[in-house]
């Protein structure tokens, strides 16, 4: 299968998307970690570019198509070779994120994106896709915390708003309502481990039907 994870910054995304891989592998199921953007060299270096800038760096049209090239590398060398393997592949974000943070959150028109991601893409989409949904404000201060710890530039969180992420956070509610055979919202508030026994036990409940 497909898996994506998804959600506000500093849902915990990263860890979930390891934590699921390292559940499948270990019964018995073969599983791949990957990310965007990102997920190929072509992807990392498109990733660098586009989060080295400040928040203004590129206009919200440049950001869609890069967003939108590294992800077709990503399928083409990455997603779709695994899966015609057998072996699942898990997303630490994929094109639900373009539609959250480029769409909602920048006011890219959501159809143009869908679009895009039919013509370039070839419109492949998860299986199952993880919104680990949480507060903003919570996240946020979950990200800093991060940064700061590991030293890195803060500039790009604080410059955006909270309403932009409260955005972000409803468009994906909105996407996993749309289409819910296909989502699973998991409550990501509270400790890395009762988020990761949430996801474990909604990913085995959807594997059984
Ligand atoms: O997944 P990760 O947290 O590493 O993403 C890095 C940054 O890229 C985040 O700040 C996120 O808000 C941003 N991002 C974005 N648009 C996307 C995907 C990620 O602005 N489609
Ligand atoms: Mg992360």
């Amino acid at each position: 299968f497909f898996y994506a994870v998804e959600g506000v910054d500093g849902c915990g995304k990263t860890g979930i998307t390891r934590a699921l891989v390292d559940h499948l592998n270990d019964t018995g199921r073969r599983a791949i970690l990957t990310r965007e953007p990102g997920g190929t060299p072509q992807g990392e270096q498109i990733r660098a570019l586009i989060l080295s800038g400040s928040d203004d760096a590129w206009d919200a049209n440049s950001e869609l198509l890069l967003m939108t090239a590294a992800r077709v590398e990503h399928v083409r060398r990455v997603i779709l070779p695994a899966l015609a393997t057998g072996t699942s592949v898990v997303s630490d974000r994929y094109v639900g994120s373009t539609i959250a943070y480029q769409g909602a959150g920048r006011g890219m028109a959501e159809d143009f994106i869908r679009q895009l991601h039919r013509v370039a893409v070839g419109d492949l989409w998860p299986d199952l896709v993880i919104v680990l949904d949480l507060d903003p404000l919570i996240g946020l201060a979950r990200s800093k915390g991060r940064l700061r710890a590991a030293a890195i530039d803060e500039g790009r969180f604080e410059t955006l708003d909270l309403a932009f992420h409260q955005r972000i956070r409803q468009s994906y509610l909105d996407q996993a309502a749309a289409a819910p055979q296909r989502h699973v919202v998991v409550d990501a508030s509270g400790t890395p481990d009762m988020v990761r026994r949430r996801t474990i036990d909604a990913v085995e409940a959807w594997q059984r039907g």
